[in-house]
């Protein structure tokens, strides 16, 4: 088996060439390390198996020999990021999804699209399940990455439909683990870096904003089981235990018994109130659920951090 992942020397993808690595496959990471690092990958260039190609997959990518599985999980990722690089996220989604899947189609491989709950925007439906549409601000700051997502998903649809594309799509739920960017901006590396200076903890708005968070081991095991079962239609993958913010910002405080303050700072425009994934389909179609509760997969995150602190 010959798998290529785009964003591979992101968090989320290296977790992934990890994985396929384990499973035997060959694994062709792609990335052009806009916000990924080499360094989330220096364990696994060693290996036989393993090839890594630094390449903008918003441009066309030829590759020689066959694939049999084409997963597409390059985009910036975090809202700080992504406000960063506004162009180049709607490229990604759109371009870049349009790329792969045609290489995909060439190779006629499985293809993946790591979509997110952004598409659910600022939700009114709570918790989200798949058939629900969406409220999204389609000008807002947040649009180049939820809209280039929704474009993805459409293209991917579009390919499945009009050139029998074998297809998946994820959308996948806050995520958290080892190899997170200390400085990408995302509320637990925020947290997490500024107990651990003893800085005050930024709590955006009053914290009643509500996110669940899933482990990136429970994430990677979906991942894994939805590209072996034959579904076209997207599937939540997430963890439901939903935690207000500032419940979250007490309960890391709590783990490393920090005595910092918590400092209210203006809530960003458009910061989804809610979210949460409704998970029947997944556990139906897949049998999975996320096993990781919060308190531990963070206890595994720590020692993480604490070494990226003491390097900073
Ligand atoms: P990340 O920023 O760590 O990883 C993304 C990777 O994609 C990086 O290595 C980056 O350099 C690469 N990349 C970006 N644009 C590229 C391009 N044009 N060509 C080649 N490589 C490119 O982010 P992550 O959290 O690992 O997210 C991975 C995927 O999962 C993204 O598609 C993201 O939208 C999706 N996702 C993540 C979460 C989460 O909670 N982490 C939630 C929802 C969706
Ligand atoms: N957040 C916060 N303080 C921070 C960073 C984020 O209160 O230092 C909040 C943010 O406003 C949002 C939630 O935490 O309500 C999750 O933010 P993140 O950037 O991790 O991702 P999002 O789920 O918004 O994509």
């Amino acid at each position: 088996m010959r798998t290529l992942i785009t964003g591979g020397a992101g968090f989320i993808g290296s977790h992934l060439c990890e994985r396929f690595l384990e499973r035997g496959h060959e694994v062709i990471c792609v990335d052009n390390l806009i916000t990924g690092s080499l360094s989330n990958i220096e364990h696994l260039r060693g290996h036989d198996r393993f090839t890594f190609l630094r390449h903008d997959v918003s441009h066309p990518l030829e590759i020689d020999g066959p694939l049999h599985n084409v997963l597409h999980f390059a985009s910036p990722a975090s809202p700080v990021d992504y406000l960063q690089y506004p162009i180049q996220t709607l490229k990604v989604g759109a371009l870049g999804t349009h790329n792969t899947l045609g290489l995909a189609k060439a190779k006629n491989a499985r293809f993946m699209l790591a979509s997110t709950s952004e598409v659910y925007g600022d939700p009114e439906q709570h918790p989200q399940r798949e058939d629900y549409w969406g409220h999204v601000n389609p000008i807002g700051p947040r649009s180049c990455y939820d809209e280039a997502k929704r474009f993805a998903e459409a293209v991917v649809m579009a390919y499945h439909r009009a050139h029998g594309v074998n297809t998946r799509i994820i959308r996948i739920f806050n995520t958290y683990g080892r190899r997170m960017r200390l400085d990408d901006g995302r509320v637990l590396p925020n947290f997490m870096g500024q107990a651990l200076r003893g800085e005050p903890l930024t709590v955006y708005g009053d914290g009643s904003q509500t996110r669940s968070f899933c482990f990136v081991d429970d994430l990677v095991n979906g991942i894994e089981k939805l590209l072996d079962v034959e579904f076209h239609e997207p599937v939540n993958l997430g963890n439901p235990d939903e935690v207000t913010i500032l419940q979250f910002a007490q309960e890391i405080l709590a783990l490393l018994g920090s005595k910092s303050r918590i400092e209210f700072k203006p809530l960003p425009q458009d910061d989804p109130k809610v979210r949460k994934p409704d998970i029947t389909r997944a556990r139906q179609l897949l049998g999975w659920e996320p096993l990781v509760p919060r308190s531990d997969g963070l206890r595994r995150t720590l020692d993480y951090f604490q070494q990226k602190v003491a390097n900073s």
